[in-house]
């Protein structure tokens, strides 16, 4: 059936002349509301505005606009039903057979700080999903559209169909289109229910976690080839997160890869100087800071070059030629950065293999943690703190120099980002050893040591940072012997001042941060 009249009703309003134009040329009544209308008048395109459609005109500030049997009726009849064609035909209400949709910005009107409840619930758009639900409801007859994107090959549809659309792509756009209300309640719901009343007191957490994700990526298998996976992208709006990363060369991304990126970017766009973090298995295997992108990433591979054998590397800033010929020496599975020069990227090239990504750096990060445990959820807000100068406590009698306190800012950075228990010797913004993932400290401190004596890397004067307290001097022995001079660490045990007096007696420096950062 061809297509014979429309109704077009949006708030974003992007590309919505384009169509409205195309639909008149291909012969389509226009209807449409207020703001909607208005725009397509002034492009002068012919459009019928739904009050003189119904008779009925807007009201309530708009809260009622379509919201009339003659334009619900339009798109709810099954015109295969005599029944429905006979009662469509005694009330004289004409068939719509296209919708054209999208919502008031509830999202971004709630992201706003100064956003009152008041104007939140302005934001709550009625007659919109109601439309957009009879449609996708309807979608044997009603074709449903709720996304920009979607105008282009809309209009290839009806032009290739002999003005109408083909059933299959009527009933994608009904998944689309209730996937759209979904997310839009979800997202009303997750604003309400975070409310500790009406007045707008925001609770912590709301009593019911909605979670909206979409496909975006098949993966071709999980962490393990015999684990299926995908990659879904949130929502909400995260322009410029990972999961909008471009990717310029290689093959498609793994599940492994995905992950193991997103660890190296959360980390690397931590620093202000240019940085370099190269991650294996998650954890950083090298992290350093330089005064230029290549410096950065000659140190960082200098701590651990076994393990960076097939790293995935992040870097915050552009990647000129220079960077990408010391990269092609290493076998590296992805490199990241907010962009590649064109000499980078032809250099790159000769290795296809090497998966090149570049993604926005400014983006925050998510607003949750999430972790799934036994039929239920963890939900935590993110590890984002970021230790000053002016936050640490000097614990100990021999204090540490200015360039001490500045390596053990750098490593206790780098320590939130490798998983507990956690050690890191560095020294010159440069990570020197790094214990990761053991159940027990000492093992991650001996860990540590017998990594940078692997590569002959120098730890007297070296400092270091531990994720959490000592529970015990044997720790920080191991760091002693190793040629610390520095160490930052939480404080907070019992045996505080057994760990002081062995830091005092072995002539270490001793910082307490008063956070910790686990990280499982
Ligand atoms: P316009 O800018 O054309 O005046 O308004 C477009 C917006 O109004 C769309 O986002 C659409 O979802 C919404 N809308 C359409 N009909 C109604 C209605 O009856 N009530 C409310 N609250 N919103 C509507």
């Amino acid at each position: 059936m061809s297509i014979k009249q429309a109704l077009i009703s949006v708030s974003d309003k992007t590309g919505v002349v384009e169509l409205a134009s195309a639909l008149h040329q291909l012969d389509i009544m226009i209807l449409s509301t207020g703001g909607t209308a208005k725009l397509l008048q002034e492009a002068s395109i012919p459009v019928i505005e739904v009050s003189d459609y119904t008779g009925f005109p807007e009201m309530l500030d708009g809260r009622v606009k379509t919201l009339h049997p003659k334009v619900h009726a339009g798109i709810l009849a099954r015109m295969d039903l005599p029944a429905h064609q006979q009662a469509m035909a005694q009330a004289q209400i004409p068939a719509i057979d296209l919708i054209v949709v999208n919502l008031y910005p509830f999202t971004s009107t709630i992201a706003r700080q100064d956003c009152t409840v008041e104007e939140a619930i302005e934001n709550i758009d009625i007659g919109g999903p109601t439309m957009i639900r009879a449609a996708a409801k309807n979608f044997q007859r009603v074709t449903v559209v709720t996304d920009p994107q979607d105008y282009e090959p809309l209009l290839e549809q009806i032009r290739s169909n002999n003005g109408s659309v083909d059933h299959d792509y009527r009933f994608k756009l009904a998944q689309k289109a209730f996937s759209h209300t979904a997310r839009y309640d979800g997202a009303i719901s997750n604003y309400l229910t975070a409310l500790e009343s009406s007045t707008g007191q925001r609770k912590p957490f709301p009593d019911q976690f909605n979670l909206s994700f979409t496909l975006t990526q098949s993966l071709r298998y999980g962490e393990n080839p015999h684990q299926q996976a995908a990659f879904y992208r949130d929502a909400a709006d995260i322009t410029g997160s990972l999961a909008d990363y471009n990717q310029l060369q290689g093959k498609a991304l793994s599940y492994n890869n995905i992950a193991d990126t997103d660890a190296a970017l959360a980390c690397v766009r931590t620093f202000d100087k240019p940085a370099c973090v190269i991650i294996k298995h998650a954890n950083p295997c090298g992290v350093a800071i330089a005064d230029n992108p290549l410096a950065a990433y000659k140190k960082a591979f200098t701590t651990d070059p076994v393990s960076a054998f097939g790293g995935i590397i992040a870097i915050n800033r552009a990647v000129e030629a220079d960077l990408a010929k010391a990269v092609l020496q290493q076998f590296v599975e992805v490199i990241i950065a907010p962009e590649f020069s064109m000499e980078a990227r032809q250099l790159l090239a000769g290795k296809s293999n090497i998966r090149v990504l570049t993604v926005s750096l400014g983006a925050h990060g998510n607003l949750y943690d999430l972790k799934r445990v036994d039929g239920g959820l963890l939900v935590q807000t993110p590890d984002d703190l970021n230790l000053t100068a002016n936050q640490l406590r000097v614990v100990t009698q021999v204090k540490p120099t200015d360039a001490q306190i500045e390596d053990c800012l750098f490593a206790w950075r780098v320590a939130k980002f490798v998983k507990s228990n956690t050690i890191v010797f560095c020294s010159n913004g440069q990570t020197l050893g790094i214990g990761a993932g053991q159940m027990s400290r000492v093992d991650s401190a001996r860990i540590a040591s017998i990594k940078a004596e692997q590569v002959h890397l120098d730890l007297h004067g070296s400092v270091v940072a531990s994720d959490a307290f000592f529970p015990f001097r044997d720790g920080l022995d191991v760091l002693a012997q190793a040629g610390a001079k520095a160490v930052i660490q939480p404080g907070g045990s019992i045996r505080d001042e057994e760990v002081i007096a062995a830091a005092n007696e072995q002539g270490i420096a001793m910082i307490f941060t008063g956070v910790r950062h686990f990280r499982h």
